[in-house]
């Protein structure tokens, strides 16, 4: 049943790809497991799945400790600067920087492991009052300061688009974290590379796909629908 919801999913990114004239390759799926139990996230590993992605630094350590040590965790929700020692050692990818002084957390607590950690910075493209994440105009500027940092490696920009009935609303959005990421990859600034794009969720990944979407983070249309709203 839940491996049916992954094959379909995986096989509307594929067609979400052929229709960009992409290849599968260049997207990453990501099953966003966060308030599921382990024993489901398992079933989704058997189908081969390897990259899951978490909210909670607490709950990402639970399920990385009892589950085989080959997945890529992504953390990507809100992550608070106490909790980053629980996952400097774990994570694959941090989706969700949006200050300097959590990026100077992430590179202490990696530099402790011996690691250069590969970050996305978190942009709040549609200034949504409730959402975390730096403004478009402010995002070089942190950038340049974070990239300064010796453990950690700006990989590129995430983006939360806005909840929508239809997903093409959200096209605006995605396009305008393109631009924001080819603006800045123009720069050339010195331990940043714009390689990934974190953005689509659920309700709009086959859009954020056709945008450049490198990460595509999809939770309840894999998993099915959560206790709680996050
Ligand atoms: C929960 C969550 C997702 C997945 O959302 P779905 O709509 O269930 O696919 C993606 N990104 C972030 C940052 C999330 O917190």
């Amino acid at each position: 049943m839940l491996q049916d919801n992954y094959y379909q999913v995986e096989d509307r990114v594929k067609k979400a790809c052929l229709r960009a004239g992409r290849d599968r390759k260049e997207v990453t799926l990501i099953a966003v497991s966060k308030t599921k139990p382990v024993s489901m996230l398992e079933e989704i590993y058997e189908t081969g799945e390897r990259d899951f992605g978490e909210n909670k630094a607490q709950e990402l350590k639970m399920k990385y400790e009892n589950m085989a040590k080959d997945i890529r965790w992504h953390m990507i929700g809100h992550l608070q600067t106490n909790k980053v020692k629980y996952i400097a050692d774990k994570v694959a990818m941090i989706h969700s920087v949006d200050s300097v002084r959590l990026a100077e957390v992430i590179s202490r607590e990696a530099g402790k492991h011996d690691r250069v950690l590969p970050v996305l910075i978190e942009v709040n493209v549609a200034e949504e009052e409730s959402k975390f994440g730096v403004r478009v105009q402010d995002a070089e500027a942190l950038i340049r300061q974070i990239a300064e940092l010796p453990n950690i490696h700006v990989n590129g920009l995430m983006t939360i688009a806005p909840f929508v009935d239809d997903p093409g609303e959200n096209r605006l959005v995605f396009r305008k974290l393109k631009e924001l990421s080819v603006d800045i990859a123009s720069k050339n600034i010195n331990n940043v590379s714009m390689i990934d794009l974190s953005m689509g969720m659920t309700g709009d990944f086959e859009v954020a796909i056709e945008e450049g979407a490198t990460l595509v983070r999809v939770g309840t249309a894999i998993f099915g629908a959560r206790e709680y709203n996050i």
